[in-house]
């Protein structure tokens, strides 16, 4: 078996991961570049190195779970003083990138991994810290069937759902995709119930009927942007994420990028893309996704009056 890795940027996903990895039996080390990571992490029990690069160099799977592509990018090449994780990791290292960056991105980290003689998949997760910390996440993988099977039962301890989506790039292809969906159809639920209100629908009787009917979605069934209906969604605790609006304009300016370099017409993606980054540059950096639907009530009595 594979045992030994080497866990890189501990943050509010990397961290548990990190742990749940640890206590399923592998050697995990992990290193963060922000001190205050690297100590919590430390106090929940996960072995730390003083630098990446005492990190990878005896790993045989190497996890980056960053902020961005370009952080991916750097750790991977390095710069004059550091030689980079490419270059301190053991031939034939597997290194899997779980942050969510741009399909470009996964695609260059993935190249210059093989061409320094290693292996590299794309394995962007959602289900947020909850799912991080409950081993529950959704991976979408992109990379090699054989890459994929050696790397599987890792997945399966830190993931309740793993999809090989195909090979490099289209795990992350698959997590844009998804949130493309999950985004416009949060601001088109919003929207619905705020007509809604002001025709003098009650949110119920709309939920009764939309959720029955060729409305129904995840937006509106499980993240309901009103209180009432769905007891457990975020607008029941004044919109405490959850889903925070500043990852949901992240992913929707990674969608962008990809629609703008596949060359698609997507007008609701770059529309939702726009509101979401409205959103979270406005007030709702660090709400849940749903309260987009306050943004919108506001916005419909500014134009009443
Ligand atoms: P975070 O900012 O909490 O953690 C990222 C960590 O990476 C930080 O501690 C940072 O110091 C560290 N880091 C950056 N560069 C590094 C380097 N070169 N070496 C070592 N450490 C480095 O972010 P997060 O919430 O854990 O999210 C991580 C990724 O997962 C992001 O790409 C995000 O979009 C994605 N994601 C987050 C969630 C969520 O709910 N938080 C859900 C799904 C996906």
């Amino acid at each position: 078996m594979t045992s030994t890795i080497a866990f890189l940027g501990l943050g509010h996903m990397g961290g548990p991961m990190a742990l749940n990895l640890m206590a399923a039996g592998y050697q995990v080390t992990g290193f963060d570049v922000v001190p205050a990571a690297m100590t919590s992490a430390q106090a929940a029990g996960l072995p730390v190195s003083a630098t990446a690069i005492d990190a990878v160099a005896s790993a045989d799977i190497v996890i980056t779970m960053f902020p961005s592509g370009p952080d991916v990018i750097d750790a991977y090449t390095g710069s004059r003083e550091d030689p980079g994780l490419l270059a301190s990791a053991r031939p034939g290292t597997l290194f899997i990138d779980s942050s969510t960056i741009a399909v470009g991105d996964a695609l260059r980290a993935n190249e210059l991994a093989v061409a320094a003689g290693h292996r590299a998949m794309d394995a962007p997760v959602s289900g947020g810290t909850v799912g991080a910390a409950a081993g529950t996440l959704a991976f979408m993988v992109g990379g090699q069937d054989d890459d994929f099977a050696a790397a599987l039962p890792v997945f399966e301890v830190m993931g309740g759902r793993i999809v090989h989506c195909g090979g490099p790039g289209l795990g992350q292809a698959a997590k844009v995709c998804n949130n493309l969906i999950l985004g416009a159809s949060m601001i088109a639920v919003s929207e619905a119930f705020v007509l809604g209100e002001t025709l003098g629908l009650s949110h119920q009787t709309l939920f009764d009927v939309a959720s029955n009917a060729s409305g129904q979605c995840w937006a509106l069934t499980t993240n309901c942007p009103v209180p009432g209906p769905v007891p457990t969604s975020p607008a029941n605790r004044n919109y405490e994420p959850g889903f925070a609006g500043a990852l949901m304009a992240k992913d929707l300016g990674l969608a962008e990028q990809a629609i703008r370099s596949a060359g698609v017409h997507s007008e609701i993606g770059m529309l939702a893309s726009t509101i979401y980054r409205r959103f979270a540059d406005g007030t709702g950096a660090n709400r849940d996704f749903s309260g987009i639907i306050e943004d919108i009530r506001e916005r419909s009595r500014k134009q009443e009056s």
